[in-house]
Order: structure tokens, then sequence, then C-alpha cells
């Protein structure tokens, strides 16, 4: 039985959340029916048809292993496939110093190449796959909610300049106002450039397409329920169907159970994350808010909305989602999303949404993710809790899973930050009774400090 975070309802794999990625990108081909009973067996089982899964699954399979991945819905069914498409650095909680003091600032640098490499790693499939993901925006502009928030604009900027080569440019109301950025009460921005947005299920489609060219095998409805190390290998077991694999790989992210494997438990914090997205907006609409502007952005709040104008002119409001999954913290996380927006483009408050989603991330009780075998296992392994930040690292984290079980490269080329497994929260029992204290927390002091 698996032991899960938060209600059912959280993990119902029947049918595709109603994202406007999945109805906007073309349908997934090429799932297998799981069977209802009898042995499927695999060089390399793995758990999670996300970018992760998919993209460790693609390393292995064009390195001449046999791979079969196993989703309780189907690729993407989870974050990947309802994500708001931001494909940007990233990964940790805390800052580049913050890691610093802890790692070193070599191993900082380093990460944070990876997070760079991440981006390319998105870019290149993009354009050597031939897939319109309806890509947009040169980088992420960051906003600052109040004038205070300049300071830590300012902050951003000078860690990504002794970090990293990104440029940056910390833009002025006015400013922003020439450009089409125009929020209500923003104070000043900082243009990180690097990064763009896609729509992040036309990838993820393309991703899973090349999966199967390379002779992966994917079942949907395939839920693994319980995980057996038995000398040689694994016996994973779903329902009446068992899978025996030489090696498994743990890629369920915020969707994790709390005993697949036991050492997950206690470790993660899956969180909430919403979406609204509106109806085409006319392009006197947009002049009427004066956000016109193809830049994906986020504010500075600690629970930050992050928002883009679509390709065909969609707006996409996206923020925290509420710490439990019943209909009724549905609602109120759209109520709070609309709240916000509202308050922040005041010109579009009586535009109709046409979606509205929500779906979970995962952070870690060390703020970092981890790529890596599973302590205490032979040959499991896991790549996990990005962070929100999972479009272009989830990718790069799966790929450079698959090229460490592979022996391509070592613990070094994966460093310190990424590669030190995280500890487990104090009392993890109470995880998520802690996120809503530090919600409220944090929203005052985003309101009020
Ligand atoms: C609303 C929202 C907005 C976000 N916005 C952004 C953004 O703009 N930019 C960004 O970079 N990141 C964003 N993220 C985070 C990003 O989407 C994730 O980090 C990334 O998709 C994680 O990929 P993954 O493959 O590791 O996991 P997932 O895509 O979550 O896949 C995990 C899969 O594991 C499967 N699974 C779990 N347990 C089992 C089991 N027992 N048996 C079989 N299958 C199982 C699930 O069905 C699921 O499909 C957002 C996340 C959310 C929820």
């Amino acid at each position: 039985m698996l032991k899960r975070i938060y209600q059912p309802a959280a993990y119902q794999t029947d049918t595709m959340p109603k994202s406007f990625w999945v109805a906007s990108a073309s349908p997934l081909p090429e799932c297998l029916e799981m069977p209802a009973e009898g042995t499927i067996r695999a060089d390399v089982a793995i758990i999670g048809g996300g970018y992760c899964g998919l993209s460790a699954a693609l390393e292995l399979a064009r390195n001449g292993a046999d791979v079969a991945v196993f989703d309780a819905g189907r690729s993407g069914w989870g974050a990947s496939g309802r994500n708001g498409g931001f494909c940007c650095m990233g990964g940790s909680g805390k800052d580049y110093g913050y890691l610093a003091k802890r790692f070193g600032e070599d191993a900082v640098r380093h990460f944070a190449r990876i997070q760079r490499d991440a981006i390319h790693l998105v870019e290149k499939r993009l354009t050597d796959w031939n897939i319109d993901a309806d890509r947009h925006s040169d980088g992420e502009v960051i906003l600052a909610h109040k004038p205070n928030r300049i300071a830590e604009l300012k902050h951003e900027a000078a860690e990504l300049a002794h970090f990293t080569k990104i440029k940056t440019e910390l833009l002025s109301p006015e400013a922003l106002d020439e450009r089409g950025l125009h929020a209500k009460d923003t104070h000043g921005g900082l243009h990180v450039k690097m990064g763009f947005g896609l729509n992040p299920m036309k990838y993820l489609v393309g991703l899973h397409q090349q999966c199967v060219a390379a002779g992966v095998r994917i079942f949907e409805q395939a839920k693994i329920d319980r995980l057996v190390e038995d000398g040689e290998g694994y016996r994973l077991h779903a329902g009446n169907t068992q899978i025996s694999a030489g090696k498994i790989i743990i890629a369920t992210n915020g969707y994790s159970a709390e005993n697949l494997p036991d050492w997950v438990g206690g470790r993660l914090m899956p969180v909430f994350s919403g979406i609204l997205v509106t109806r085409p907006l006319s392009e006197d609409e947009l002049a009427e808010q004066g956000w016109t502007s193809d830049l994906m952005a986020f504010d500075s709040r600690i629970l930050l909305h992050y928002f883009r104008k679509l390709p065909d002119n969609r707006f996409l409001f996206g923020g925290r989602g509420g710490i439990t999954a019943t209909e009724a913290a549905f609602a109120a996380g759209k109520r709070d999303l609309l709240d916000n927006f509202n308050r922040m483009f005041p010109a579009w408050r009586d535009v109709e949404f046409s979606h509205h989603w929500n779906g979970l991330a995962c952070l870690s009780q060390s703020w970092r993710p981890y790529i890596g075998r599973v302590p205490g296992h032979h040959d499991a392994w896991t790549a996990l809790a990005w962070h929100g930040n999972g479009v272009a690292l989830a990718s790069q984290g799966g790929k450079m899973l698959a090229e460490r079980m592979l022996g391509t490269i070592d613990d070094d080329d994966i460093g310190s930050v990424l590669g030190t497994p995280m500890g487990k929260f104090p009392m993890p029992s109470l995880r998520r009774l802690a996120r809503s204290v530090a919600y409220r927390y944090y929203g005052l002091r985003d309101n009020y400090a």
C-alpha cells in the first residue's frame, strides 16, 4: 500500500489534467497497455513518465539498454504536463550565497552551469526534434512588488554576476512601462537574460515520441505499488503484474509515495501550484493594461506569482495552490489566484478564464534536488525535488542520472550540490501543518515587510 502525503484526489490518474496544455498539444501516441498479470522484464525499469523519467529512458535506450517506463497515469500526467512552461534557471529553494556556505563557491558555479546546460538541452531538443512548442521570451523578468524589494533584485544581479556569466539588466518602473510590462504596484524589475517559455506538453509529447523511437516501452495506467530488492535486481509490483529489472529509477518527484522506496519517507515536501489561463486577449485589451511584452515574469514575493503572455495572446497566471487536495481547497486556490490577478492586472478584471488546474511541485528538506543512487540500495537510482524548476533541470537531471548509471559521467560531474542526498524533516508527520504555518508567515511578510 502506497503512503501518500495528500488525499487520494491528488493522485487520480485515470484522466489527464484539464490543463490548457493538454487541450492544445497533440494527443500522446503509443502508450502500452499494462497487462493484468504476468511478468515484464527489462534491464532498467523507470517509475514516472515525466521529463525526468523519459529523459533518463532516452539516454539509456540510446546506449543499448532495454528500458521500460511505468506511469500511474500517462506520460506527462504529473507536473511535466501541468507546469507554467518557464524553461529557466533554478532548482534550489535557497540562493547561491547560502549554498556556497555549505558547498563552496566552485560547487555552486558547477551547479549553476548544470542549470544553464539544462536550458540549452531543452532548446537543442526542440530544434533537433523539430518540435514547435510555442517558444517565446528572451529570458525572464523579476518584478519588485514593494520598493524595498529593489535591494533584493540588486542582490540577485550581483549573485548571478559572481556565480554565472548570465547577463542581467535592472529596469526602472518607467523602463518596465516602455517595454510593455505594466503590472499594478510594481517598483522596478530585473531582466535575467537566460531561459524561455514553452508549451510544456508539446515538449513532453516530443520527448515521449523520441523515447518510443529509441525502443523504450512506455506503459500507462501502470501504478507501481511495491518494490522488492531480491539480490539479483528488483521486482516491482503493479497489481497482479510483476516487473523484473536489474536496475530501477524512481522519477516520481511531487507524486512520490513515502514508501517507494522507504528512503523517500519524510524527505520531500510536495506543494500545490495552481494556474489560470485567460481567453485570447485583443490588442486593445493588452494595451489597456500596458502588458504587451512576450517576456515571462514573476514577482518578488516569497509566495510568488508567475505570469506570461502566451503567443496566442492568452495570459497565464500561476501561484501557490492550497495544502490539501479537496474540492474546497481547489476552489479556494482559484479564488486566491483570481484576487491576486485582479489586483495586479485590474484592466482585465472582467476577462474570462478558459482553464484552471493545479499540480504538485516538490521541495526537499535540504532545499536542493538530488541526483544519484538511492542510499541503502545497490541499483535503485533517483533524481527529484526540482523546487518548482523542473522543465529544464528535470530534463537534464534525468539525462545525467542515466549517464551516471552508464558510467559515462561520475559523481564529480554531478557535483556536491546535486549529489548529496537530502536529509529528513525533523517531524515528518507535521510537514503539512508546518507548511501551512509557513504560508501564513510568508504571506504576512510578502504583504507587510
Ligand atoms: C502548477 C505547476 C507549475 C510549475 N511551473 C514550472 C515552470 O514554469 N517551470 C519549471 O521549470 N517548473 C515548473 N514546475 C515544476 C515542474 O513541472 C516539475 O519540476 C517537473 O515537471 C518534474 O518532472 P518529473 O519528471 O521529475 O516529475 P513529474 O512530471 O511530476 O512526473 C512524475 C510521474 O510519476 C508518476 N508516478 C508517481 N508515483 C507512481 C507510481 N507509484 N507508479 C507509477 N507512476 C508513478 C506520476 O503519475 C507522474 O506522472 C511546475 C509545477 C507545477 C505543479
